[in-house]
């Protein structure tokens, strides 16, 4: 198979669909690779690397639009994108396509077969593609909450893990999944004192396990969340409640019981944000202020760090794309799992929620 790779072309996206390792395995499965060229610079692989994994430079995105078998991406097709798609073609990228009518007409009329990173499933009830930028996220949570209690940066001046003779800063992480583990990790390594909040009894059970008594768990109610909350220096929200907006649980009348200074940062905000004075903002003014509280809304905070996003992304996107280039469609019927990425074919919706949200006919 022809497997193509073009340059992100979405707004500050700097991440690659495939980095060289990747290319070089699709090489090693007897697939002709193509990248556009400088589709790695925003993760510093070079034209040259790809090369060097046996792939083939391309000067423009058209001419793997218009030969490749397959193309590779991270990002949802833009329109300029869209138009250049092809019946018969196989898209392999984030595409989101729910609460995007606009996308979606332009891929049914393009005829392409699109498999959405998003909707792939695992034999856990898991997201495996999505999982990995979730990772990501909570991890960089905590990153995001230190930076924005410093006074200079409009916080209440704490130190997350304090030090000897003073008591570390206190994180409360709302919902345990995911982000949520990954956050307690970061914050638990700089020795902040830290709780989580979730609505899932046997996920607490494997949180409390997980952490050996290192951090405190707490069942998840309006009472709870503000105890908590009016205590916190930091609270990360990262609560999911599949297919549907984040509940908001963090009100505004509860910012007048917090500290002065004191952060959230909403990772939820990609599904609205879960406290109710969220807004998305970006990595270039990633915080603003609501009654003396820091706010931290960005909406893709994987986009800060593409170097450690991309391989993350590839380490899970290879062995599903591995398989469509061996197998093309029959790698769909092989793996249900893979088939529940398939979200348009032919001129068809072929996820049901896809369908259900825009009003489509599976
Ligand atoms: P997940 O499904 O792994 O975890 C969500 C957790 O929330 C679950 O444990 C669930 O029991 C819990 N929960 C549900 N309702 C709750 C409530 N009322 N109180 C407390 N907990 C509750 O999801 P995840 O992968 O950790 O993702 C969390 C959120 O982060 C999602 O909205 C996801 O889209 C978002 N996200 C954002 C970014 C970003 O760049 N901003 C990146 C990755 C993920």
């Amino acid at each position: 198979m022809r497997v193509g790779c073009p340059k992100e072309i979405k707004n500050h996206e700097y991440r690659v669909g495939l980095t060289p390792a990747s290319a070089r395995e699709y090489v090693a499965h007897g697939h002709e690779v193509l990248i556009e060229t400088a589709a790695g610079a925003g993760i510093g692989a070079a034209d040259s690397d790809y090369e060097a994994a046996g792939a083939r430079i391309v000067a423009d995105a058209a001419e793997i639009f218009a030969t490749a078998d397959m193309v590779v991406k991270v990002k949802e097709p833009q329109p300029g994108e869209w138009a250049q798609l092809r019946e018969g073609q196989l898209l392999y990228t984030y595409l989101h396509l729910a609460p995007d009518p606009k996308q979606t007409e332009g891929l049914l009329n393009s005829g392409v077969t699109a498999i959405a990173y998003e909707t792939v499933t695992d034999a856990h009830g898991g997201l495996p593609l999505l999982a990995p930028m979730s990772e990501v996220a909570g991890r960089l949570s905590i990153q995001a909450a230190a930076h924005a209690l410093e006074k200079a940066k409009g916080g209440r001046g704490v130190l997350l893990g304090g030090v000897p003779g003073v008591a570390p800063g206190k994180v409360v992480i709302i919902g345990g999944g995911v982000v949520g583990k990954e956050a307690a990790k970061m914050a638990v390594g700089l020795g902040a004192d830290v709780t989580i909040l979730d609505r899932s009894l046997p996920r607490m059970r494997e949180l409390n396990d997980l952490f050996a008594g290192r951090v405190h768990t707490r069942f998840s109610t309006p009472t709870a969340v503000e105890e908590e909350v009016f205590a916190a220096d930091a609270v990360i929200g990262a609560v999911l409640i599949p297919g549907a907006a984040a509940p908001k649980l963090v009100t505004k009348a509860m910012l007048s019981g917090m500290q002065k200074g004191a952060v959230l940062v909403d990772v939820a905000i990609d599904q609205g944000g879960c406290f109710e004075t969220s807004h998305a903002t970006t990595h270039a003014e990633p915080t603003f202020e609501v009654d003396g509280i820091v706010h931290y809304c960005v909406a893709n905070m994987p986009g800060a760090v593409p170097v450690t996003s991309a391989m993350a992304l590839n380490n899970a996107t290879l062995p599903f794309g591995l398989a469509l280039a061996d197998h093309g469609l029959a790698a769909l019927n092989a793996d249900p799992h893979l088939m529940a990425g398939l979200n348009v074919h032919r001129g068809k919706v072929t996820n049901r929620a896809v369908a259900d949200a825009l009003g489509y006919d599976l």
